[in-house]
């Protein structure tokens, strides 16, 4: 198979390897989608870990073609949203708290190729009318999921989103199906802003705007908000936004921050105000219950451009600059 093997830095390769062999719990499947995700870009910028030669892409979609002799051949030729890692459903995370914290977890190979390896539990069968590029938004969605479950809605809560990248869409979508009293989203790019307002948003407002205070001051009555979602991953913003925070109010840093980074928050006013701040990493217990649940959502516009596998720098030279929404690979086009 044609696969685009990461060597360092933002050297990749297009190499012929020979598809591995399926174990009997493995799948094998066809990638149709996959989408360039910032941990992609700080890969190759080494700001995320990881060791080349290695074959990257882990928000992905196709069609299951082989399975290993415990598998019922049935699930041959189904579509399918791919989870990074299984689950064994008998280890401590797995039954009391997060499955994608299994510590038995058998990760999938990478997607920057034709076809992927993984544990048939990992391929989730997708409604029949999704597209594989909605369905290869599964994992980021999931984790936005995960993320916006941690958060309690009662009391119609104000809530407040800072960034409007994939991440912060998402969370949107999802507390917008939540009894609230409004939501307000918070982002310099203009693009993004008309595209979280035509998704529901109901007040989009632009961080450098010299009235932003003033705006923020009138939308809320200077009451300020119940809930933050953090979607950017810088502290600083964290920090700024939970300032904003009414007694009681709860914070979701669902951005990465980056490694050894503080947090510059009075803590009197965590103490005073009885604020609670949420970390959040991962899909939960999420992932095989979103591709339905991202169905019902109008996403087909989030996918910005479709690169060909031998186009890999362009694809995540694109999602390092921002200017549009999702970028994604077809490794069996072209
Ligand atoms: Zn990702
Ligand atoms: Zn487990």
């Amino acid at each position: 198979m044609k696969a685009s093997v990461w060597l360092g830095e933002n050297k990749f390769e297009i190499r012929e390897i020979n598809i591995p062999k399926l174990n009997d719990e493995q799948v094998l499947v066809k990638v149709e989608r996959v989408g360039l995700c910032g941990t992609d870009v700080h890969i190759t910028q080494g700001l995320f870990p990881s060791t080349p030669p290695k074959i990257l892409g882990h928000e992905f979609s196709g069609i299951i073609v082989d399975v290993g002799s415990n598998v019922p051949k049935e699930k041959i030729g189904k579509r399918v949203a791919c989870n990074t890692t299984s689950s064994c459903g008998t280890c401590i995370n797995c039954l009391n708290w997060q499955i994608s914290r299994c510590l038995n977890a058998e990760k999938s190979t990478g997607a920057f190729a034709e076809f992927s390896i993984m544990h048939y539990s990992c391929a989730v069968e997708i409604p029949k009318e999704m597209s594989f590029e909605i369905a290869a938004m599964t994992e980021p969605a999931s984790c936005c999921l995960s993320g916006t479950e941690m958060i309690d809605y009662n009391n119609k809560p104000k809530v407040l989103i800072l960034g409007s990248g994939i991440m912060g869409i998402f969370c949107q979508l999802f507390v917008l199906k939540k009894n609230i009293d409004f939501l307000v989203i918070s982002e310099p790019n203009k693009a993004r802003r008309d595209f979280a307002k035509s998704l529901g948003a109901n007040f989009v407002l632009d961080p450098f705007s010299q009235d932003y205070n003033e705006e923020i001051n009138e939308i809320t009555e200077n009451a300020g908000f119940d809930i933050l979602i953090e979607a950017v991953g810088n502290p600083k913003l964290l920090a700024e936004g939970i300032s904003r925070l009414r007694p009681r109010g709860q914070a979701l840093m669902i951005g990465v921050h980056p490694e050894r980074s503080n947090l510059m928050s009075d803590l009197y006013d965590f103490h005073y105000k009885e604020l609670k701040l949420l970390g959040s990493f991962g899909r939960g217990n999420y992932f095989d219950k979103t591709p339905e649940k991202i169905n019902q959502f109008n996403l087909e516009k989030l996918v910005t451009k479709i690169y060909k596998l031998e186009e890999i720098n362009e694809a995540i030279e694109s999602t390092y600059e921002g200017g549009g929404m999702k970028y994604m690979i077809a490794p069996n086009k072209g």
